[in-house]
């Protein structure tokens, strides 16, 4: 199926009398009639649904639709994106690995990797993301698990070369995981380009309308675990009676353990209903991504134009320094976020988010509606003043979502605010 297809038609193909929508299978339980079957279930030999922290028949379909979405073999839906980044990383990390990470990451998912993951024994070091070969091969230590960074970074909007991270991820035996939620599998498809594990915070544009936090890891499948530095996949887990998941569940095997070990033992579920929702808005996926590339590039070039406004970045913008890879990558559309610089700072942001009558001041990207952020003092509060400067988080830096409105009537809103300030 082409993707517009399969945003429509993957994941859920109904009998002859059964519901032709995705139904919602609000329940957290499963009927069994033998004793034998449901212990099979418990120790991973039948596929089946037991318990609804593990699985869900409406959960489900949105896995297999995503995973079809992105090209991967299973996807695993959590309750929110920070749960399948933190879920992503604790499927092949512990206490003493290592993780290398493009610096240019959504504040949250950098404080997770930074600061909570550190307490808790696992490292990360972040590089810059236009860093040359070089200084990722030297950041990579023999306790490194994984490579991770964003296909299109969080507020900074600049394109991942995947090509480039996927062969220095795999020189030294490790896989890259890449955070396609501002792409989305649309736009680009990393497992296309030599990525190995996916995660989306499907709260953005996959749900598309602001109603449903989620989030889903996707496998490639294509990563070979068994060279040694994976012992969670290859060896004997005691908690299954001493079942390996490579050899089990071959190029399941991570897929498996992030849902039979993690969804198992943290909870962090997405709910039917949410699934559901998710679903609905991933129908019309590409033609919404359509629509945001296209409003946002012209309202990119209408900013670029304008005296109030410093600078620009929207990766397909003619002269961005991002043209390149975003031609590369991002044929069909380069998404719906434009970042740019208001001559002044902070005091010049704020009137001018103030005076904003059509587009919101919301905490979030990907919705159908017009959203305006001002990511210094918000998402990447947290940050030193130097952090956020490395994560190129600048004081007059205002992050714009652009909506599937009327390009014009965005630009005509953009006008008289800026007229005020
Ligand atoms: N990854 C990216 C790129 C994001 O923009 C976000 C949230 O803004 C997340 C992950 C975290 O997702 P969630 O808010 O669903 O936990």
């Amino acid at each position: 199926m082409k993707i517009q297809t399969a945003c429509v038609h993957a994941g859920y193909t109904p009998a002859p009398g059964e519901p032709r929508i995705l139904p919602i299978a609000q329940s957290t339980t499963y009927l069994y009639n033998d004793f034998d079957d449901v212990a099979a279930l418990f120790d991973l030999k039948k596929e089946g649904h037991m318990y609804s922290r593990i699985s869900n028949p409406t959960v489900e379909s949105l896995e297999c639709k995503i995973a079809a979405l992105e090209g991967g073999i299973a996807a695993v839906a959590v309750s929110s994106g920070q749960s399948a980044t933190l879920l992503s990383v604790l499927t092949i990390c512990e206490s003493g690995d290592h993780i290398v990470s493009l610096n240019n990451l959504y504040g949250g998912t950098h404080t997770l990797l930074g600061s909570t993951l550190k307490k808790y024994g696992i490292e990360t070091t972040f590089i810059p993301f236009d860093a040359d070969e070089e200084t990722i091969r030297a950041a990579i230590r023999p306790q490194t698990k994984l490579l991770f960074s964003e296909t299109l970074g969080n507020p900074g909007l600049e394109v991942l070369d995947i090509e480039k991270m996927s062969s220095i991820a795999h020189e030294h035996g490790l896989p890259l995981f890449v955070d396609n939620t501002l792409a989305t599998p649309a736009l680009c498809r990393p497992f296309e380009f030599g990525a190995d594990i996916v995660v989306h915070s499907a709260t953005k544009y996959l749900d598309g309308h602001a109603t449903s936090l989620g989030g889903v890891i996707v496998d490639s499948g294509t990563f070979d675990w068994t060279g040694g530095k994976y012992p969670q996949l290859t060896e004997p887990d005691p908690n299954y009676h001493g079942l390996s998941f490579t050899e089990s569940f071959g190029p399941k095997a991570y897929a498996t353990r992030a849902r039979a070990v993690f969804l198992r033992d943290m909870g962090n579920v997405l709910s039917p209903f949410n699934a559901f929702l998710i679903n609905l808005g991933t129908e019309t996926l590409a033609l919404r991504m359509e629509r945001h590339s296209q409003n946002a590039w012209t309202i990119a070039k209408y900013l670029s134009e304008h005296p109030k406004i410093e600078w620009v970045r929207y990766p397909s913008l003619p002269g961005s320094a991002q043209e390149k890879l975003a031609a590369k990558y991002l044929p069909e559309g380069a998404s719906g976020v434009v970042t740019f610089g208001v001559a002044g700072g902070e005091q010049e942001c704020k009137a001018l988010i103030n005076a904003l009558r059509l587009a919101s001041l919301v905490v979030h990207v990907g919705d159908v509606r017009t959203h305006i952020l001002h990511p210094a003092s918000t998402t990447h509060r947290q940050l030193s003043a130097q952090e956020q400067l490395l994560s190129g988080i600048t004081p007059n830096l205002v992050r714009l979502s652009v909506g599937i409105e009327d390009s014009q009537e965005i630009i005509e809103d953009l006008d008289q605010a800026l007229r005020r300030i």
